[in-house]
């Protein structure tokens, strides 16, 4: 994981954790929130129970004592009526007994039962003036029921006379103290002093000692807290746990009531699953939190690390082709030179000759998709441990290991060369590119991979203007050729203005009769110094630019001063050829201009044929035949020149309107060889003558060619067998002489 990566999960492992503390803090202040609402709740109710019970106390000796002094105690009312009243009373409050005790202890009670409770605590206490709330006490008439019995002294002048008792079912007891709370989950019950159960609705509760059990089942701290806060008669809450069961307890002092105590009791289970809901609910809150938190930062790391991609892709791959940019071709080229330390590399710097043709003529999507192919290609080509890019425009590099023989070289070439060039145009067919491929091997790794890709570099521009081959080798000389380029490019301005670019004429002979027919114009640059400089060695190099547009229209110039001179002078005239660029060829303007040119001249256009190369064809079919259309509506003539040097087909003739074809030099050289090679010119010299075009051929340099382009029906020929291009004064003598 990278650095980044492990700052963000460090950020979201924080994060979760701030998130589950404050999670567990909050949990926990909930809980004892509630728990301690629920205990002064729950002690609240404790008092007032306690607080009630007193109250019905009191109520209770009340009734008795009313009934003491008022019918019990008067001597006048018989016992039998006594007996009654009391009896009523009974009824009304739903008495287990009520009775009368004589001073020895003999009770009669109001349903008629006769017993002694000499020996009750009751009897004891009330004879001696006392009210009396009993303990728990079982019934001396049936031996079973278990009461409670309130006893009062009957006082007559100021003199106990007998004492009133009244005695509740302890299960009847229980219903008057009603106290429901917590949804009747809540529990109210009376123990004493010891924290045994007096009162408890469950029955068998009754009699159990509430110390006794905690103990089992809690600190004996806690219980003996509970034990001191019962001996002084202290309210408190306390919180054990019963066997299986999880309560709280509160408890109040019944002031009227012996050593009673109100307790109500609550499970545990009640108080929490207040706070457990709210926990819950708090919880789920904070997982959401936490997760729309996690979900932030992944987001933002995510568009972080895309963005951080974006830049390096736009900072170290090409927009369009994807393939890599030179910065990382750079930086992947050291780290192979260390990784491959071994084994040495070369570098080719490639591009591919006259691109802008390509856009210009088929649009820049059909030029983009052309680029997109290239990338392909190479990404196909290169095995591991080699790279590419594409570094300019059209221009892409290649690291490759250095191949082990020149052929080994040639081979990877021609598999990139035969990749490339199956790229299907968009208008359809294929587009004839030609590579210009720069190569430099590494000799040195420590060199500057910089450099290496300059040295390729220049190694491509070296063969960039060269048409018989698409391979160049770095060498030293080649810095010095470049120098020369540049040179020229600078001096094209000051050339044209001086006239330096020089009008040649080589002739053109009919074969039968040998006489002059026509002649091509060819540019011979004579520098100040009075060198001749070829035209191999500047056109292709002004071809790269709109130079080759000022010197073609220099050249046209002075042939139709040339022409024109020749016509009004009276002179002889043959038709002249004139190479035209593809470069502009195609520009709107260019008809207009070349019409002017020979009008200005007064120049029938008759007298120039135009010539243009056949890889001109390939570029956009229509457009030229549409310029072709206008040329000859304006009367020019037409000749496809080096017929035969690139990859035309004759197909292509069928569609095309030229008036000339110019059997290329190279197509002749060979042919003399192989009887199959003589057969082909021989047929296109046959099916051109069919398609109504004078063949031309070029580079004649023997009489065998003479010979054979003779019996082949060819009726021009151009080359050194019969003339070398010379200087129009020369040809204009060539012509007189003739014609004498
Ligand atoms: P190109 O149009 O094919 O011209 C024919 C070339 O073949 C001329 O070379 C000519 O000198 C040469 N040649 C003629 N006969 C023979 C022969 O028997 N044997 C051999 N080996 N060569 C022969 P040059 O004058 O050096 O011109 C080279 C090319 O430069 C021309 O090829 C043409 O493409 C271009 N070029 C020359 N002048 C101009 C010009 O004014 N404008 C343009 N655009 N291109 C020109
Ligand atoms: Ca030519
Ligand atoms: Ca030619």
């Amino acid at each position: 994981m990278s650095a980044k990566g492990k700052k963000y999960l460090a950020v979201a492992a924080i994060a979760t954790a701030i998130f589950a503390a404050l999670g567990i803090w909050y949990a926990w202040y909930v809980t004892n929130l509630l728990t301690s609402e629920s205990q002064m709740h729950l002690s609240e109710v404790a008092t007032q129970g306690a607080a009630s019970v007193q109250r019905q106390i009191a109520r209770d000796f009340d009734m008795l004592e009313v009934l003491a002094d008022g019918s019990v105690s008067d001597p006048d009312i018989p016992f039998s009526k006594k007996m009654e009243r009391i009896q009523k009373q009974a009824d009304k409050f739903n008495l287990f007994r009520i009775g009368i005790v004589d001073l020895d202890g003999n009770a009669i009670t109001s349903d008629g039962y006769e017993f002694s409770v000499a020996d009750r605590e009751f009897f004891k206490g009330a004879v001696q003036g006392e009210r009396v709330l009993s303990q728990p006490i079982i019934d001396k008439i049936d031996g079973v029921t278990q009461g409670i019995v309130y006893a009062v002294p009957v006082y007559h002048e100021k003199k106990i006379v007998s004492v009133l008792f009244s005695g509740y079912e302890l299960k009847n007891l229980i219903d008057r103290i009603d106290i429901s709370f917590y949804h009747n989950s809540g529990l109210a019950f009376i123990v004493n002093a010891q924290g045994k159960v007096i009162l408890h609705p469950i029955s068998d509760r009754i009699g159990q000692n509430i110390a006794d059990v905690a103990i089992r089942y809690n600190s004996a701290q806690s219980v003996h807290a509970f034990q001191k806060a019962l001996a002084n008669r202290e309210e408190g809450v306390s919180h054990f746990v019963m066997k299986n069961d999880d309560r709280f307890f509160a408890y109040a002092p019944i002031q009227n009531g012996n050593d009673w105590f109100l307790v109500t009791s609550l499970p545990a289970k009640s108080v929490f699953e207040r706070s457990q809901k709210v926990i819950l609910l708090t919880i789920l809150l904070l997982a959401i939190l936490s997760l729309v938190f996690a979900l932030t930062v992944i987001y933002i790391a995510v568009t972080k690390k895309k963005s951080n991609e974006q830049i390096v892709k736009l900072a170290y791959y090409d927009t369009l082709t994807g393939a890599p940019n030179t910065a990382r071709f750079g930086l992947d080229a050291n780290m192979l030179f260390h990784e491959f330390g071994a084994q040495k590399y070369t570098v080719l710097n490639f591009d591919v000759k006259q691109f802008r043709y390509l856009n210009n003529d088929l649009g820049h999507g059909a030029g983009n998709a052309f680029l997109i192919h290239i990338a392909h290609c190479l990404a196909d080509i290169a095995a591991k441990g080699e790279i590419y890019a594409r570094v300019g425009a059209d221009q892409f590099l290649l690291l490759f290991f250095t191949r082990d023989s020149a052929k080994k070289t040639d081979a990877l070439l021609t598999q990139l060369r035969e990749q490339i060039a199956a790229w299907s145009m968009p208008t359809g067919g294929y587009y004839f590119a030609q590579m210009a491929f720069g190569l430099y091997a590494i000799e040195d790794q420590n060199e500057d991979i910089m450099t290496a890709i300059e040295k390729a570099n220049i190694a491509r521009k070296s063969v960039k203007s060269n048409y018989e081959s698409d391979i160049a080798v770095y060498d030293t000389e080649m810095q010095t050729r470049i120098d020369r380029d540049k040179e020229m490019e600078h001096a094209l301005p000051e050339a044209l203005k001086n006239g330096e670019f020089k009008l040649f004429i080589q002739p053109k002979y009919d074969l039968l009769t040998e006489k002059i027919v026509g002649g091509e114009a060819l540019v011979r640059w004579v520098k100040p110094d009075g060198k001749m400089v070829m035209p191999g060695e500047f056109i292709p190099l002004f071809e790269q630019t709109d130079a080759i547009y000022r010197m073609d229209m220099y050249m046209l110039e002075q042939l139709c001063a040339f022409l024109h001179a020749q016509i009004e002078g009276g002179f002889r005239v043959v038709p002249i050829s004139i190479n035209q660029s593809r470069r502009y060829m195609y520009s709107p303007s260019y008809v207009d201009v070349i019409c002017n040119k020979l009008q200005e001249n007064n120049v029938p256009p008759q007298m120039i044929e135009l010539e243009i190369t056949e890889n001109i064809v390939y570029t956009d079919l229509d457009k030229l035949m549409k310029v072709l259309d206008t040329l000859h509506q304006k009367n020019f003539r037409i000749s496809l020149d080096d017929f035969g040097s690139g990859y035309s087909s004759l197909n292509v003739l069928k569609n095309l309107h030229v008036d000339v074809l110019k059997l290329d030099r190279y197509m002749l050289g060979e042919t003399l060889h192989s009887e199959r090679e003589q057969a082909i010119v021989a047929n296109i010299i046959r099916m051109a003558k069919e398609l109504a075009m004078v063949v031309v051929a070029e580079g004649v340099e023997t009489y065998e060619q003479v010979l054979f382009l003779r019996a082949c029906g060819c009726e021009t020929a151009q080359g050194y067998y019969y003339a070398k291009p010379v200087c129009a004064a020369e040809f204009k003598k060539m012509l007189e002489s003739e014609s004498l």
